[in-house]
Protein backbone atom coordinates (compact mmCIF):
# COMPACT_ATOMS: atom_id res chain seq x y z
CA UNK A 1 0.00 0.00 0.00
CA UNK A 2 2.93 2.37 0.62
CA UNK A 3 4.84 1.30 -2.77
CA UNK A 4 1.09 2.41 -4.34
CA UNK A 5 0.22 5.40 -2.57
CA UNK A 6 4.00 6.62 -3.65
CA UNK A 7 3.85 5.54 -6.98
CA UNK A 8 0.34 7.08 -7.23
CA UNK A 9 1.96 10.11 -5.95
CA UNK A 10 4.89 10.79 -8.07
CA UNK A 11 3.02 9.98 -11.51
CA UNK A 12 0.30 12.67 -10.26
CA UNK A 13 3.37 14.80 -9.64
CA UNK A 14 4.74 13.74 -12.97
CA UNK A 15 1.53 13.77 -15.34
CA UNK A 16 -0.50 16.54 -13.88
CA UNK A 17 1.70 18.80 -11.94
CA UNK A 18 -0.27 19.39 -8.32
CA UNK A 19 -3.39 16.85 -9.29
CA UNK A 20 -5.44 18.33 -6.16
CA UNK A 21 -3.98 14.59 -3.77
CA UNK A 22 -2.46 16.33 -0.91
CA UNK A 23 0.12 13.55 0.42
CA UNK A 24 -1.54 13.31 3.78
CA UNK A 25 -4.81 12.93 2.79
CA UNK A 26 -3.90 9.97 0.93
CA UNK A 27 -1.60 8.24 3.40
CA UNK A 28 -5.09 8.62 5.92
CA UNK A 29 -7.03 6.88 3.18
CA UNK A 30 -4.59 4.43 3.29
CA UNK A 31 -4.36 3.72 7.10
CA UNK A 32 -8.07 3.39 7.42
CA UNK A 33 -8.64 1.20 4.49
CA UNK A 34 -5.99 -1.53 5.98
CA UNK A 35 -6.68 -0.79 9.77
CA UNK A 36 -8.39 -3.78 10.42
CA UNK A 37 -5.27 -5.76 9.33
CA UNK A 38 -2.79 -3.95 11.87
CA UNK A 39 -4.65 -1.91 14.47
CA UNK A 40 -2.77 1.36 15.94
CA UNK A 41 -1.67 -0.29 19.58
CA UNK A 42 -2.36 2.84 20.73
CA UNK A 43 -5.84 3.12 19.04
CA UNK A 44 -9.44 1.59 20.09
CA UNK A 45 -9.54 -2.28 20.55
CA UNK A 46 -10.54 -3.68 17.72
CA UNK A 47 -14.30 -4.40 17.45
CA UNK A 48 -15.71 -8.92 17.83
CA UNK A 49 -18.56 -10.45 17.32
CA UNK A 50 -19.92 -13.83 18.63
CA UNK A 51 -20.13 -15.17 14.36
CA UNK A 52 -18.80 -14.33 11.13
CA UNK A 53 -15.16 -12.91 10.35
CA UNK A 54 -14.96 -11.39 13.79
CA UNK A 55 -16.65 -14.16 15.65
CA UNK A 56 -14.54 -16.26 18.37
CA UNK A 57 -12.39 -18.39 15.77
CA UNK A 58 -10.93 -14.87 14.54
CA UNK A 59 -10.57 -13.12 17.96
CA UNK A 60 -6.65 -13.56 18.61
CA UNK A 61 -5.91 -12.22 15.58
CA UNK A 62 -8.49 -8.97 15.18
CA UNK A 63 -6.20 -7.58 17.61
CA UNK A 64 -2.65 -7.88 19.42
CA UNK A 65 -4.49 -6.61 22.70
CA UNK A 66 -6.56 -9.74 22.23
CA UNK A 67 -3.48 -12.33 21.68
CA UNK A 68 -4.40 -14.23 24.75
CA UNK A 69 -7.50 -15.68 23.17
CA UNK A 70 -5.33 -18.21 21.78
CA UNK A 71 -3.76 -18.73 25.04
CA UNK A 72 -3.98 -22.14 26.83
CA UNK A 73 -5.98 -21.20 29.97
CA UNK A 74 -9.31 -20.03 28.45
CA UNK A 75 -12.47 -19.94 29.59
CA UNK A 76 -15.51 -21.02 29.14
CA UNK A 77 -14.69 -25.33 29.73
CA UNK A 78 -16.95 -28.41 29.60
CA UNK A 79 -17.22 -29.14 33.09
CA UNK A 80 -17.68 -32.90 34.24
CA UNK A 81 -17.04 -34.87 37.27
CA UNK A 82 -13.84 -34.97 38.82
CA UNK A 83 -11.76 -36.94 41.49
CA UNK A 84 -10.74 -33.61 43.11
CA UNK A 85 -13.09 -32.31 45.54
CA UNK A 86 -12.51 -29.86 48.37
CA UNK A 87 -15.40 -28.48 50.96
CA UNK A 88 -13.21 -24.78 50.84
CA UNK A 89 -15.88 -22.62 50.17
CA UNK A 90 -15.39 -18.84 48.82
CA UNK A 91 -17.44 -16.33 51.82
CA UNK A 92 -19.55 -13.18 49.66
CA UNK A 93 -21.00 -10.44 51.31
CA UNK A 94 -23.17 -8.16 49.25
CA UNK A 95 -25.06 -5.29 50.48
CA UNK A 96 -27.91 -3.55 49.10
CA UNK A 97 -26.63 -0.99 46.79
CA UNK A 98 -27.37 1.28 43.53
CA UNK A 99 -26.74 -0.78 40.56
CA UNK A 100 -26.79 0.82 36.95
CA UNK A 101 -27.93 -1.29 34.39
CA UNK A 102 -26.46 -0.55 31.00
CA UNK A 103 -26.07 -1.99 27.38
CA UNK A 104 -22.96 -3.12 26.41
CA UNK A 105 -23.32 -4.04 23.37
CA UNK A 106 -22.05 -7.62 24.14
CA UNK A 107 -24.84 -8.14 27.33
CA UNK A 108 -27.12 -6.66 29.38
CA UNK A 109 -24.74 -5.71 32.48
CA UNK A 110 -25.48 -4.18 35.68
CA UNK A 111 -22.48 -2.25 37.45
CA UNK A 112 -22.25 -1.50 40.89
CA UNK A 113 -19.83 -1.59 43.82
CA UNK A 114 -22.20 -3.67 46.35
CA UNK A 115 -20.24 -6.19 47.71
CA UNK A 116 -16.85 -7.83 48.80
CA UNK A 117 -16.06 -11.70 48.58
CA UNK A 118 -13.29 -13.14 50.35
CA UNK A 119 -11.59 -16.47 48.27
CA UNK A 120 -8.37 -18.04 49.14
CA UNK A 121 -7.19 -15.32 51.71
CA UNK A 122 -7.69 -12.26 49.44
CA UNK A 123 -10.64 -10.11 49.21
CA UNK A 124 -12.51 -8.94 45.38
CA UNK A 125 -14.83 -6.44 45.15
CA UNK A 126 -17.94 -6.98 42.94
CA UNK A 127 -17.91 -4.86 39.94
CA UNK A 128 -20.97 -5.74 38.09
CA UNK A 129 -22.42 -8.88 36.91
CA UNK A 130 -24.02 -9.90 33.54
CA UNK A 131 -25.90 -12.89 31.57
CA UNK A 132 -24.99 -14.53 28.61
CA UNK A 133 -27.60 -16.67 26.47
CA UNK A 134 -27.24 -19.62 26.01
CA UNK A 135 -25.19 -20.70 28.82
CA UNK A 136 -21.16 -20.41 28.20
CA UNK A 137 -20.09 -23.25 30.19
CA UNK A 138 -21.70 -26.85 30.37
CA UNK A 139 -21.80 -29.18 33.22
CA UNK A 140 -22.03 -33.27 32.19
CA UNK A 141 -22.83 -31.87 28.65
CA UNK A 142 -25.68 -29.83 29.55
CA UNK A 143 -25.84 -26.06 28.10
CA UNK A 144 -28.50 -24.73 30.54
CA UNK A 145 -30.07 -21.77 28.45
CA UNK A 146 -28.30 -18.58 30.57
CA UNK A 147 -25.19 -18.02 32.56
CA UNK A 148 -24.84 -15.08 34.68
CA UNK A 149 -21.76 -13.77 35.69
CA UNK A 150 -20.51 -11.49 38.88
CA UNK A 151 -17.14 -10.12 38.38
CA UNK A 152 -15.10 -9.63 41.35
CA UNK A 153 -11.70 -7.61 41.33
CA UNK A 154 -8.65 -7.72 43.83
CA UNK A 155 -6.27 -5.10 44.37
CA UNK A 156 -3.74 -6.69 42.67
CA UNK A 157 -5.89 -6.81 39.57
CA UNK A 158 -7.36 -10.71 39.85
CA UNK A 159 -10.25 -11.50 39.26
CA UNK A 160 -12.81 -14.14 40.47
CA UNK A 161 -15.83 -15.03 38.43
CA UNK A 162 -18.44 -16.64 40.04
CA UNK A 163 -21.20 -18.17 37.44
CA UNK A 164 -24.90 -18.63 38.02
CA UNK A 165 -26.33 -20.91 35.66
CA UNK A 166 -30.60 -20.07 34.78
CA UNK A 167 -32.95 -23.15 33.58
CA UNK A 168 -37.07 -22.41 32.45
CA UNK A 169 -38.72 -22.73 35.38
CA UNK A 170 -42.65 -22.17 35.35
CA UNK A 171 -42.64 -18.37 37.37
CA UNK A 172 -40.66 -14.95 36.90
CA UNK A 173 -37.52 -15.35 38.95
CA UNK A 174 -38.19 -11.85 41.08
CA UNK A 175 -34.17 -11.25 41.01
CA UNK A 176 -34.20 -10.70 37.51
CA UNK A 177 -36.93 -8.23 37.17
CA UNK A 178 -35.84 -4.93 36.10
CA UNK A 179 -32.31 -5.58 34.66
CA UNK A 180 -32.86 -8.40 32.47
CA UNK A 181 -34.77 -5.57 30.00
CA UNK A 182 -31.33 -4.09 29.32
CA UNK A 183 -32.83 -0.77 29.80
CA UNK A 184 -30.69 2.46 31.23
CA UNK A 185 -31.95 3.05 34.71
CA UNK A 186 -30.36 2.26 38.65
CA UNK A 187 -31.87 -0.10 40.47
CA UNK A 188 -31.10 -1.08 43.84
CA UNK A 189 -30.23 -4.62 44.56
CA UNK A 190 -28.99 -7.61 46.84
CA UNK A 191 -26.62 -9.80 43.94
CA UNK A 192 -26.57 -12.98 46.36
CA UNK A 193 -30.57 -13.14 45.74
CA UNK A 194 -29.11 -14.63 42.06
CA UNK A 195 -27.25 -17.43 44.21
CA UNK A 196 -29.59 -20.72 44.37
CA UNK A 197 -29.96 -22.44 48.19
CA UNK A 198 -27.28 -24.79 47.36
CA UNK A 199 -23.77 -23.82 46.47
CA UNK A 200 -21.74 -26.35 45.49
CA UNK A 201 -19.34 -25.46 43.05
CA UNK A 202 -16.27 -26.21 40.26
CA UNK A 203 -13.60 -24.03 40.54
CA UNK A 204 -10.62 -23.94 37.83
CA UNK A 205 -8.26 -21.25 36.78
CA UNK A 206 -9.19 -19.44 33.41
CA UNK A 207 -9.71 -16.78 31.44
CA UNK A 208 -12.39 -13.50 30.44
CA UNK A 209 -14.65 -14.98 27.98
CA UNK A 210 -14.88 -12.17 26.07
CA UNK A 211 -11.88 -10.38 24.29
CA UNK A 212 -8.92 -9.34 25.33
CA UNK A 213 -9.68 -12.70 26.95
CA UNK A 214 -6.74 -12.50 29.81
CA UNK A 215 -6.11 -15.27 31.74
CA UNK A 216 -6.67 -13.75 34.96
CA UNK A 217 -10.12 -15.66 36.31
CA UNK A 218 -10.32 -18.16 39.35
CA UNK A 219 -13.98 -19.32 38.16
CA UNK A 220 -16.42 -20.53 40.61
CA UNK A 221 -19.39 -22.06 38.77
CA UNK A 222 -22.15 -23.21 40.41
CA UNK A 223 -23.71 -26.72 39.46
CA UNK A 224 -26.82 -26.13 40.61
CA UNK A 225 -29.16 -23.49 38.29
CA UNK A 226 -31.52 -21.23 39.30
CA UNK A 227 -35.35 -20.68 37.82
CA UNK A 228 -36.48 -18.19 35.60
CA UNK A 229 -39.64 -18.35 33.44
CA UNK A 230 -39.85 -18.99 30.02
CA UNK A 231 -41.00 -14.65 29.21
CA UNK A 232 -37.78 -13.52 31.46
CA UNK A 233 -35.51 -16.01 28.71
CA UNK A 234 -37.42 -14.22 26.06
CA UNK A 235 -36.77 -10.99 27.30
CA UNK A 236 -33.02 -11.81 27.32
CA UNK A 237 -33.06 -13.23 24.01
CA UNK A 238 -34.59 -10.31 22.67
CA UNK A 239 -31.69 -8.87 24.02
CA UNK A 240 -29.12 -10.99 22.63
CA UNK A 241 -29.69 -13.95 21.31
CA UNK A 242 -26.31 -15.65 20.78
CA UNK A 243 -23.42 -14.22 23.20
CA UNK A 244 -21.63 -17.20 24.29
CA UNK A 245 -18.28 -17.94 23.57
CA UNK A 246 -17.54 -21.56 22.82
CA UNK A 247 -15.78 -23.88 24.97
CA UNK A 248 -12.54 -24.33 25.16
CA UNK A 249 -9.64 -27.08 26.01
CA UNK A 250 -9.18 -27.90 29.41
CA UNK A 251 -5.69 -29.08 28.48
CA UNK A 252 -3.85 -30.16 31.98
CA UNK A 253 -5.50 -27.23 34.24
CA UNK A 254 -7.00 -28.76 37.80
CA UNK A 255 -11.08 -28.91 38.15
CA UNK A 256 -11.96 -29.07 41.61
CA UNK A 257 -15.71 -29.66 42.84
CA UNK A 258 -16.26 -27.98 46.15
CA UNK A 259 -19.25 -29.94 47.67
CA UNK A 260 -22.17 -28.47 49.63
ZN1 LIG B 1 -19.44 -13.10 31.15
Amino acid sequence: MVARSFTLAVLCTLLFAGCGGRPESESTADVDSTAWLAPDPDGPPAAWSYEGKTGPAAWADLDTAYAACDGDQQSPVALSDTASTTDQHFNAKYIMEIGEVVNTGYAVQVNTSGGMMIYDGMMYGLQQFHVHTPAEHTVDGTRYPAEVHLVHRAENGGLVILAVFLEEGATDNPALETWITGADTSMTFRPSRLFPAQQSHYTYDGSLTTPPCSETVRWIVMDTPISTSAAQLDTLRAQYKHNARPVQPLGDRQLTYVTP
